[in-house]
C-alpha cells in the first residue's frame, strides 16, 4: 500500500518532513495537492496568491517528474478528497505538514480523527512551533523582544535532506486534473508585471537566497527599511508557500559563516534572522489568540470610531491618494503582488490614521493583492500598524507620509518608478509636490489635479482627526 503525501503550503522537495518521512517508509509515495476553498474558513486564497500558488504547482510537479514521480491535483473538500483516495489507490496512510491558520486547525483535527488510515503531521514550517512556546509564566508572549530572546536558547533543527534518485511511485496513477483545471490563473490579466519580480517554486527560492545570502544580506540592517533599493530577500511569497522553509534559511545563513564559530556573521545577518524571527512570532500570535484576523487584540479598540468611506478606499487601492510614497507603493503591489516593508508600514498607517478607515478593510484588500498574503503576518502588521495588536506602534505615533518619503526614498527613485508621471520633478518636491513652484511643476509637466491628484486629505488636519478619535475609545475606558 502507498503512503499519500498531502502537499498545502510545502511545496518543495527538500527539508519537506512529510515527504521525507514517506519516503523512509519504504512504500510507493503518491504526492498530492488538494484545492479546497471552503476548509480555510473566512479566508480563502486572494487572486494574487492563486497566481503564485499556480507557478509553485507547475514547479514542484516537475521538481517531482525530474525524481519519476508526480503531482496528482484535486479540488474539493480535503477529507472527502483523501478518502476517494485512499480507496482508489489503496493507500493505507497520509501525511502532512501541519498549518496554523484556526480554520485549518480544526479542519485538519477533524480530518485526522475521520481517516481510518494512519494518519501523521509533520513541522515544515517554522523554526519554532507555538504550542511549543511559553513565557515562564506559562502564558503566550505577547512582545516581540523576549519571545525572540526564548527562541534563540532553542536548538534550531537541520533542514531534512532527500537523497538523490527517484521517488518510490505506485504502479498506476489515480486520476488528477490539469493544473489549468483548478482555475488560478486571472481570466483578466492583471498578473502582466508578476512574472518579472518573481519566480515562484523551490528553484526560483534557492536562487534568491543564495543571491541574497552572497549580497545583500551584509549590509540589510541599513538597507532594508530603503524601497528604493533591493535590500531584503524578496522570499515572503516562497516561504509562505513553502518554497522554503525557515530551516534552509537558518542553515544558509550559518553556511556563511564559513566555520569561524560566529554566528550570526554580522549584524545584517543578526538583523535578518530577527524578520524570520517576525514571522515565527506572527504565527505564535494568530496560533494563541485565533480571534485576531477579524478583532483587534487589544479589546478596548473594537468601539474605535472608524470611517466608512468608500471613495477614499478606492483612491487607497488605486494608488491615487496625492501622497507619492503612498501610491507608490499601492501600484507596485498592484504591479507586482509584493510591496515593501517600509511603505507597506507607511500606507498601512495613512489608511487606519489619515483616512481612519479600519485596518480590517485594509487587511483584505492586502489579502487578495498581495503574493506572499499570510494570516499571521498580515494580522500582525495590520494591527501592530493600527495600535491594537501585540507590541505594536501605539495608534498616537502618526507616521507623516511626506517625512517618510523624504527619508526612506532620499532621490524619490522608488516614486519616479512607480508613479511616472511626477518622474520628472526633483527630488526635494517629489515627496510634497504641492509644494513646488508653478515653473517647476510646469517644466516637469505636472498639473496638480489633472496629471496627479491633490492630497486626499491635509496631512495636519487628518493627524488632528485620528487623535480626536483615539480620544473617544480613551475616554471610554
Ligand atoms: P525580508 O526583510 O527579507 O525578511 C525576511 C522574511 O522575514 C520575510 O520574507 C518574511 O517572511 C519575514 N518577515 C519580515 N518582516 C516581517 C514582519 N514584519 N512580519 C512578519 N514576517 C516578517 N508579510 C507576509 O509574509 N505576508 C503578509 O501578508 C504580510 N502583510 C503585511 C501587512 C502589513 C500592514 C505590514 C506592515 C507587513 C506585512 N508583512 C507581511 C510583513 C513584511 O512586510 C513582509 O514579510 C516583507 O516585506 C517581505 O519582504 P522580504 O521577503 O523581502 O522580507
Amino acid at each position: 500500500p502507498a503512503t499519500l503525501v498531502w502537499f498545502r503550503q510545502d511545496l518543495r522537495v527538500q527539508d519537506n518532513p512529510a515527504l521525507a518521512a514517506a519516503v523512509t517508509r519504504g512504500r510507493p509515495v503518491i504526492p498530492v495537492y488538494i484545492l479546497d476553498d471552503a476548509g480555510e474558513g473566512r479566508w480563502p486564497m486572494g487572486g494574487a496568491s492563486r497566481w503564485w500558488l499556480h507557478h509553485s504547482l507547475a514547479a514542484l510537479d516537475q521538481a517531482l517528474r525530474s525524481r519519476g514521480s508526480r503531482l496528482v491535483l484535486a479540488r474539493g473538500e480535503s477529507g472527502a478528497v483523501l478518502r476517494d483516495l485512499i480507496k482508489a489507490t489503496g493507500a493505507d496512510a497520509v501525511y502532512w505538514n501541519r498549518r496554523y491558520e484556526p480554520a485549518v486547525i480544526a479542519r485538519d483535527k477533524g480530518l485526522k480523527a475521520g481517516l481510518d488510515v494512519e494518519a501523521l503531521s509533520f513541522n515544515s514550517a517554522l523554526l519554532f512551533e507555538p504550542h511549543t512556546i511559553r513565557n515562564k509564566a506559562g502564558a503566550p508572549f505577547q512582545v516581540f523582544t523576549p519571545f525572540w530572546k526564548h527562541c534563540l536558547t532553542l536548538a534550531v533543527e537541520e533542514p531534512v535532506k532527500l537523497r538523490g534518485g527517484d521517488l518510490p511511485s505506485p504502479m498506476s496513477w489515480p486520476r488528477s486534473l490539469e493544473l489549468g483545471a483548478l482555475g488560478l490563473l486571472p481570466k483578466i490579466p492583471w498578473d502582466g508585471g508578476f512574472a518579472a519580480a518573481a519566480a515562484p517554486g523551490e528553484a526560483g527560492a534557492m536562487s534568491r537566497l543564495k543571491q541574497f545570502t552572497a549580497g545583500a544580506m551584509d549590509d540589510y540592517a541599513d538597507r532594508r527599511n530603503r524601497p528604493d533599493v533591493l535590500g531584503t530577500s524578496a522570499l515572503s511569497a516562497h516561504l509562505h508557500f513553502g518554497d522554503i522553509g525557515p530551516r534552509q534559511i537558518w542553515a544558509a545563513v550559518k553556511a556563511t559563516t564559513k566555520g569561524s564559530g560566529v554566528f550570526p556573521p554580522n549584524r545584517g545577518a543578526q538583523v535578518f534572522l530577527s524578520e524570520v524571527g517576525w514571522r515565527e512570532f506572527a504565527h505564535h500570535l494568530l496560533f494563541h489568540f485565533p480571534h485576531t484576523p477579524e478583532a483587534p487584540l487589544r479589546m478596548d479598540f473594537a468601539a474605535f470610531p472608524w470611517v466608512q468611506d468608500s471613495v477614499k478606499l478606492r483612491a487607497w487601492q488605486q494608488g491615487r491618494t496625492g501622497y507619492p510614497i503612498v501610491d507608490a507603493g499601492m501600484r507596485q503591489l498592484w504591479a507586482t503582488g509584493w510591496m515593501h516593508n517600509r511603505v507597506r508600514m507607511i500606507v498601512a498607517s495613512f489608511l487606519v490614521k489619515h483616512l481612519r478607515i479600519s485596518w480590517q478593510a485594509g487587511a483584505d484588500w492586502f489579502w487578495d493583492t498581495l503574493v506572499d498574503a499570510d494570516l499571521a503576518s498580515n494580522t500582525l502588521g495590520w494591527q501592530w500598524t493600527a495600535g491594537c495588536g501585540a507590541d505594536a506602534a501605539p495608534y498616537f505615533r502618526i507616521f507623516n507620509p511626506i517625512l517618510q518619503g523624504l527619508k526612506f526614498d532620499p532621490e524619490g527613485d522608488y516614486v519616479r518608478r512607480w508613479v511616472p508621471e511626477l518622474a520628472r520633478l526633483p527630488a526635494e518636491f517629489i515627496h510634497q509636490p504641492w509644494e513646488a513652484p508653478m515653473d517647476v511643476l510646469a517644466s516637469a509637466g505636472v498639473t496638480l489635479g489633472r496629471t496627479y491628484p491633490h492630497p486626499l486629505v491635509d496631512h495636519g488636519e487628518a493627524r488632528d482627526a485620528a487623535l480626536a478619535a483615539l480620544a473617544t475609545i480613551r475616554r471610554a475606558k
